[in-house]
């Protein structure tokens, strides 16, 4: 019987919802092919959701030290990797996260391990993992096969499993010992900080007014402002109206800005990026205004318009006025 590790992902003290979602697809995995399921979870002492995680898999692996509490790519790499070599998990899945990103390509130089990263589904096919992956901006999905190993790596799209819980498994928590031979790591964790809400905190708005790209330039925001301010709501935006500088960093929804769960999200101009997918998970009903009607974020939408943004933009105004 083989094993699935799952790394555990978490920030001051506070379980990341990714962690959930791995657990929940390593369930999946384990039950078809009657594997173990075990969590390691590299952080510090007495992290409070131990027992959050052994409800979700079959053993927890810990190791407790000060310097593990917030994330250090060279430590948790130097760890991961012995725990790899000594239990040689079939598959090791980790955040497509900040935490992903930075570890995983390294863990995978360092064991010699395939590594397929930003995976939204595993498949097993003739006992062998394959990885599927979007392309394309999310338009196309690749089925990928990795070179045959004795274990894989895989890092795992945020939202692309469901945190539920899973049945029928109680993990027993394990404790290790820091490994002895452990490098110093080279760069030191100084403090963390909060964006904070900024002017507006678009995390609390009950309707979001959220402009995209397709909104051509910045003169052209008003009209969606004033449609936000008629509906009771708060603007909104993706990350490229940020980036050029058309409305301030604290209104973006994303995976590099804010997660949003308002009861009635309005997508005008925005194709559906995962990234900035990923941030409106926790909404309620989402309506999509977009010209393409093959756009991406149709696909999440519950309501979509295939129109030019303006036009319906001038309709509702009308309609509330
Ligand atoms: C590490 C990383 C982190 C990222 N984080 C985020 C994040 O937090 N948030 C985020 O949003 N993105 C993020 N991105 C960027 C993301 O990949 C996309 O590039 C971005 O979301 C696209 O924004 P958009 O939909 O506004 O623009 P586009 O993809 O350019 O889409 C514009 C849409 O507008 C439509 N359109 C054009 N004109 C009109 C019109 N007149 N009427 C109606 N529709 C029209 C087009 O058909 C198109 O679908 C990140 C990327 C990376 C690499």
């Amino acid at each position: 019987m083989g094993e699935i590790f799952v790394l555990v992902e978490h920030r001051q003290g506070v379980l990341r919802d990714i962690s959930c979602e791995m657990l929940w697809k390593a369930n999946e995995l384990c039950t078809g092919l009657s594997h173990t399921l075990t969590a390691v979870l590299l952080g510090g002492k007495d992290e409070p959701f131990v027992n959050e995680i052994a409800e979700r898999a079959d053993k927890v692996l810990v190791v407790e030290d000060d310097r593990l509490e917030a994330f250090n790519a060279d430590l948790y790499k130097g760890i991961l990797s012995s725990l790899i070599q000594e239990h040689k998990p079939f598959i090791t899945l980790m955040p497509q996260s900040p935490w992903g990103m930075d570890l995983a390509p390294s863990l995978s130089v360092k064991t010699g391990f395939p590594l397929a990263t930003d995976c939204v589904d595993i498949l097993v096919e003739d006992g062998k993992p394959k990885a599927v992956r979007q392309i394309y901006n999310g338009k196309i999905f690749s089925k990928v096969a990795l070179r045959d190993a004795d274990c894989y790596l895989m890092t795992v799209r945020a939202s692309a499993f469901p945190p539920d819980a899973v049945e029928g498994r109680a993990g027993e928590v394990v404790k290790l010992d820091v490994p002895a031979d452990l490098p110093e790591p080279r760069r030191e964790f100084v403090k963390f900080e909060d964006a904070g809400a900024g002017a507006v905190d678009i995390t609390q708005a009950d309707l979001l007014v959220s402009v995209g790209r397709g909104v051509g330039e910045a003169d052209n925001i008003e009209p969606l402002k004033e449609l936000a301010e008629k509906m009771g709501g708060l603007l909104s935006c993706s990350r490229p109206v940020v980036d050029k500088h058309w409305l301030p960093k604290y209104h973006q929804v994303g995976t590099s800005g804010k997660s949003v769960k308002p009861k009635v999200y309005l997508a005008f101009g925005i194709s559906g990026a995962f990234q900035h997918v990923a941030g409106i998970t926790g909404a309620g009903t989402v309506i999509a205004v977009n010209k393409d009607k093959k756009a991406p974020i149709f696909r999440v939408a519950n309501y979509g318009i295939v129109d030019d943004m303006f036009n319906v933009v001038e309709a509702l105004k009308e309609q509330l006025s």
